[in-house]
């Protein structure tokens, strides 16, 4: 299962960023989304807004991916 939070960003989007990229960058309080978004910090404050259907799409690619080569974490 793909470990990653939703967090809705100015862009009124909920994208999908990773437990481990969270770890990252965390110097200037930004993070990527799946899609390549970059969300700051500030966001997460906003309210819950609608999916990002391009994180998803990445989400269903790699779970896809991991069940075909049997499992793991990327
Ligand atoms: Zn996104």
């Amino acid at each position: 299962m793909l470990a990653a939070v939703t967090v809705t960003a100015l862009d009124g989007r909920d994208h999908l960023v990773r437990d481990t990229a969270l770890g990252e960058n965390c110097d200037d309080g930004r993070y990527q989304a799946e899609c390549g978004t970059w969300v700051v910090s500030a966001s997460l404050c906003e309210p819950p807004g609608r999916p990002c259907a391009l994180c998803e799409c990445v989400a269903q690619v790699r779970t896809r991916a991991r069940a075909v080569s049997g499992g793991g974490r990327s």
